[in-house]
């Protein structure tokens, strides 16, 4: 987190609330295809479909797997 500035705070939960910010993976994120941990193994599971073992998924491809298992 930011610390305890109050202020800051409430900053930066507007900026995320506006989709600046990326804190996590959403099922309807903000375009963007810098990989982030995978939100369905967290990095933990070999055989993952959405991140193939990797770990770490494109956001966009993560989105469409939400989409598919939706
Ligand atoms: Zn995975």
């Amino acid at each position: 987190m930011l610390g305890g500035d109050p202020v800051c705070l409430h900053r930066a939960a507007y900026w995320y609330a506006q989709g600046v910010l990326e804190l996590d993976p959403e099922p309807e994120p903000p375009a963007s295809a810098a990989p982030v941990v995978c939100f369905r193994c967290r990095g933990a599971a070999a055989g993952c479909p959405v991140c193939h073992g990797a770990g770490v998924a494109a956001l966009p491809d993560q989105a469409a797997a939400l989409r598919l298992a939706a």
